[in-house]
């Protein structure tokens, strides 16, 4: 179905920061499958325990105990402090799962109609659940009746959370994103997080995050909460957890941890051994090989590179980033930027129409940064004089 207006470029492999299209050229991934390949494409390590994993078992019903998932889940309890999680496919079943919690967790509550607090300018995925979640009308469009149950609010506005607090009193979670993605690299104030943190626990709402884009080492740290000291109480994974194979997890820690039990929610793949090796490989791979180092290196190099380069040009409003999730915002929209960027052999994406996004694999390399730089500044000077 046509569900994607697609580029005119297929790939036929990959190594590394690098795709050979089926034109036989070599492209400089920026994207990486959207923050999905954190590692690179054809890892060695990966490709490994795909091959080994594949030889021993693939698949076997939640059913039975599996090895492999519980080892995934413990490694993840191990780097967040969450107590518990549930393993899926993708970011939006994730947040389905997180949804499903705060409805149980307001119906504990003898709540008819639990509400969850959303943003503005969010994404949350394409689920009929997830899209109405999402903050973002195109996402809406032609599939209304949306789900009931969210309040919405500007990002980064705790006095907006406290007014919907004063105006609902049917409200039991917050779900939000520690660095908007889709909506534009948006990157919350300080003390954002924190007072989120804080709002939950003074009206005993569930903090819950969607680190489907921000987290496994995207944004510099294994998740990106762990910037600022608190525990949130549902956390949801995906994308670069697999880097490329399809895994999706929700975290859960203390009260928020005991919601399901048998029965209320499942999957036929979630946590299937197959995923749940590769996930662990992941992990493996970023703590071995210093990747969230390397991420927060990489990623100060880059907005530092392209602050000094675009300085006194008014047509780019901002350079931001956390770790490598990086946003070049322009005055004006600029999606042609992809194709002309392809033209010289480098993937970029544009996002909310003016934004530049840049994704690259956390294994990037000094050689490898300046060479996007040369060239996204090169195209970005050429369109704002034209
Ligand atoms: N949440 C966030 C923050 C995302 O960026 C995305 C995808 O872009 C999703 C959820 C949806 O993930 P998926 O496409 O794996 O369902």
């Amino acid at each position: 179905m046509q569900t994607y207006a697609r580029l005119p470029i297929g790939f036929t492999h990959g190594e590394g920061p690098w795709l050979w299209g089926s034109d036989g050229k070599r492209y400089l991934d920026a994207v990486s499958g959207i923050a999905v390949c954190g590692l690179g494409h054809a890892h060695p390590r990966i490709t490994q325990a795909i091959c080994e994993q594949s030889s021993k078992l693939l698949h076997v019903s939640n059913l039975y105990q599996i090895n492999e998932q519980e080892k995934l889940g413990h490694r993840l309890c191990k780097l967040s402090g969450m107590d518990k999680v549930f393993l899926c496919n993708s970011g939006a079943e994730a947040n389905e799962a997180s949804i499903k919690l705060a409805r149980m967790a307001g119906h504990k509550k003898q709540l008819a109609s639990p509400k969850i607090i959303v943003m503005e300018t969010s994404f949350h995925g394409r689920t009929l659940a997830t899209l109405s979640a999402t903050g973002n009308a195109k996402v809406h469009a032609g599939f209304e009746p949306l789900v009931e149950g969210f309040i919405r609010v500007p990002f980064n506005d705790l006095a907006a959370i406290e007014a919907a607090a004063m105006a609902h009193d049917d409200i039991v979670a917050i779900l939000v994103e520690p660095v908007q993605g889709e909506g534009g690299v948006h990157i919350p104030d300080d003390d954002y997080l924190p007072g989120i943190r804080q709002l939950c626990d003074q009206h005993d709402w569930l903090m819950m995050l969607d680190e489907v884009q921000s987290g496994t080492g995207r944004c510099g740290y294994w998740f990106a909460f762990q910037q600022y000291e608190l525990t949130p109480d549902v956390m949801n994974l995906a994308k670069g957890l697999g880097n490329g194979i399809p895994v999706g997890a929700c975290l859960a820690h203390g009260k928020a941890a005991e919601l399901f039990g048998p029965g209320n929610h499942g999957s036929t793949f979630g946590g299937n051994p197959f995923a749940s090796t590769v996930a662990s490989t992941v992990l493996d791979i970023i703590e071995t090989d210093q990747l969230l180092e390397n991420c927060n290196k990489m990623g100060q190099y880059l907005v530092d590179q392209f602050t000094e380069a675009f300085a006194g040009l008014s047509g780019v409003t901002e350079v931001r980033g956390k770790g490598l999730l990086i946003g070049i915002e322009l005055n004006q929209p600029c999606t042609e930027l992809v194709s002309q960027a392809l033209n010289e052999q480098l993937l970029i994406n544009v996002t909310a129409n003016n934004v530049i996004r840049l994704l690259p694999p956390l294994i990037l390399t000094t050689t490898e940064a300046d060479q996007m730089v040369n060239t996204v500044v090169k195209l970005v000077r050429q369109f704002l004089s034209t």
